[in-house]
């Protein structure tokens, strides 16, 4: 799971700042939709939380806290405990959460909710055995500055490190493994996560892994040097477009099935509605300053 870790939209966020920096999310949201970038990282347009977001917030602080325990105690029974107090601290760290269960007065629903987190961590139990691992990191932010200047970050749910040094990157995700042909997509992010190891410490992970909880699978690469340069050409690429956009203005939504999910329809062209007036100063097409749309 990666948080936001580069500017994504909060509640009470509204500065609008460029962009400096790029995160697995961000970059994902930019190849999306280029719009959706600008209303999540220049704008910071609040977004509402989602039950599945929040339930996959959850289920990554229960299984990250369960490695506090002596190896022999992390079993399920004991993971499936840490549920109700986990999500009594997110709701304390995020009170927005409990908007979701506003209109439940009787529980019923939350009592749904928190027993699909539940299952979820349990069926992690049939995919890794936690009381044969030591984790060398729980949740590590890493950040890596490449020659061009261009800023990677993020957080790696859970660094593995053999005695012979291999070094393993492992993320969870609580939806569901996707199909072979959208494998690729699923591993960039792992690969950006690999890329930013190398810069730091100079060690090409040995394994790259995904742990699907949604659907009991797993799925793992062993990235090679050549992986991490391509990866590493493809953001350089893609945070040149990112900076022209920031500087011209000119972010193009891209409309997909995935608009299905976007909080911002409302200021969505492709949906009728009109972007807020954009807050940075833009350049002309010949390079001059023509000022901000709020000028
Ligand atoms: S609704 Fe679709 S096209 Fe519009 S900003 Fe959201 S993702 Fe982009």
């Amino acid at each position: 799971m990666e948080t936001s870790t580069d500017g994504a939209a909060g509640p009470s966020t509204p500065a609008a700042v460029p962009p400096a920096s790029l995160s697995p999310s961000r970059a994902g949201d930019f190849m999306q939709c280029p719009l959706l970038y600008r209303f999540r990282v220049i704008d910071r347009l609040p977004e509402k939380p989602s039950e599945a977001a929040t339930r996959g917030t959850l289920v990554h602080a229960v299984l990250e806290r369960l490695f506090d325990a002596p190896a022999a105690e992390r079993t399920a029974s004991r993971a499936r405990s840490l549920v109700p107090g986990q999500w009594d601290r997110l709701r304390e760290s995020r009170p927005e959460v409990v908007e979701l269960f506003a209109d439940d007065p009787g529980g019923e629903r939350l009592a749904r909710w928190l027993g699909e987190a539940e299952h979820l961590v349990e069926r992690w139990f049939t995919l890794e055995d936690p009381t044969r691992l030591e984790p060398a990191e729980r949740e590590l932010f890493v950040e890596a500055e490449l020659e061009s200047g261009l800023k990677l970050r993020g957080i790696i749910d859970r660094v593995d490190v053999a005695s012979t040094g291999e070094v393993r990157i492992v993320d969870y995700k609580t939806g569901k493994a996707p199909r072979p042909e959208y494998a690729e997509g699923a591993l960039f992010q792992m690969k950006f996560y690999a890329l930013v190891v190398w810069r730091l410490k100079k060690v090409v992970p040995r394994r790259l892994q995904l742990v699907y909880l949604g659907s009991g699978d797993v799925l793992t690469y062993d990235p090679v040097l050549a992986d991490l340069e391509r990866v590493e050409r493809k953001l350089l690429a893609l945070w040149e477009a990112i900076l022209s956009a920031t500087e011209t203005g000119d972010w193009r939504p891209r409309p997909t099935k995935l608009c299905g999910w976007c909080d911002h329809q409302a200021v969505c062209p492709e949906f009728g509605g009109t972007p807020p007036p954009y807050p940075l100063s833009v350049r002309s097409a010949d390079g001059r300053e023509a000022g901000s749309a709020r000028d």
